[in-house]
């Protein structure tokens, strides 16, 4: 028998309110889960009515979930890197909503994609903005970590190396209050050959020797449509992509990611409870 701890969930529906997330999350056999804190095509929300807020923290003890196996994710508007003032201001005043949300909820974590200038800057100015604009966040909000994610490089998107996320923890103020979650579709599709427990451990080594590997909070467990190096960020269910199965059993049998939540953000919705119990039962 083993006892390693391992989280497993998906980016659950909050729809009719994030009360509603973590009976999602059960009823696909999840033991992690990520939603979002509010509607994240807006970059405004009303404030929670208290009684959600009682609503959460009920269903998430009554299921199991708390801060160390739950990840909310920021809405895909936000920009840090933005050259655009006016985006850059509603950025960071978007997220400390979603930080001072994911507080208010009892979580500790709040997973955002870092940024981009869409080529307009070079990368070390891109990435002083991104840091700047956390810092601006961590003023405003009691609390919190944000999480940084690492991307496909889609268009000019910063985060395709790892380097990128340990130089943006350099450059913020209050490093204590950033980590860094790893996608593994995002991962393979900027080039990182996670195929195989070779390859896996080869970045796992590149987290230690930048960031370290106490800041790798949470990953994103998807496979990828784009191939290799493809830089498209297209997710696939578990094993149907260019990953494939032997990539995720390198992942799971990984006593080094014990305890840090996993979160499916698979296309096929009515598939997260075989591929959850699939990767249960890789790691046991
Ligand atoms: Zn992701
Ligand atoms: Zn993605």
């Amino acid at each position: 028998m083993s006892n390693r701890t391992v989280y497993v969930g998906a980016h659950v529906s909050a729809s009719g309110g994030v009360f509603n997330a973590p009976a999602n999350a059960a009823d696909i056999g999840a033991t992690a889960l990520s939603l979002f804190t509010r509607n994240q095509r807006q970059w405004k929300a009303k404030p929670y009515a208290p009684e959600a807020v009682d609503a959460f923290k009920a269903a998430m003890k009554a299921h199991g979930y708390n801060g160390d196996n739950s990840i909310p994710h920021s809405s895909y508007l936000v920009n840090l890197g933005s050259t655009d003032d006016e985006i850059w201001e509603k950025s960071i005043a978007g997220l400390a909503d979603e930080l001072s949300r994911t507080v208010q909820l009892d979580m500790r974590w709040l997973n955002f994609h870092p940024g981009t200038s869409k080529g307009e800057w070079d990368e070390e100015r891109t990435l002083a903005r991104i840091a700047a604009g956390i810092d601006r966040v961590h003023a405003q909000v009691q609390g919190g970590v944000l999480v940084l994610e690492n991307t496909a490089g889609q268009g000019s998107a910063m985060g395709n190396r790892i380097e990128h996320l340990q130089r943006i923890i350099e450059l913020v103020k209050d490093p204590d209050r950033v980590a860094i979650c790893i996608d593994t579709c995002h991962a393979f599709a900027a080039g990182y050959d996670i195929r195989t427990a070779g390859g896996w451990d080869e970045l796992i080594k590149l987290v230690e020797g930048t960031t370290g590997l106490d800041k790798l909070v949470a990953l994103h467990l998807n496979d990828s449509t784009g191939g290799l190096g493809s830089r498209k960020d297209r997710h696939k269910p578990i094993g149907d992509g260019e990953i494939g199965l032997e990539g995720f059993r390198a992942i799971m049998e990984d006593s080094r990611l014990d305890g840090k939540p996993m979160i499916l953000e698979t296309p096929e919705v009515d598939r997260w409870p075989e591929e959850i119990a699939l990767l249960k039962k890789l790691a046991s």
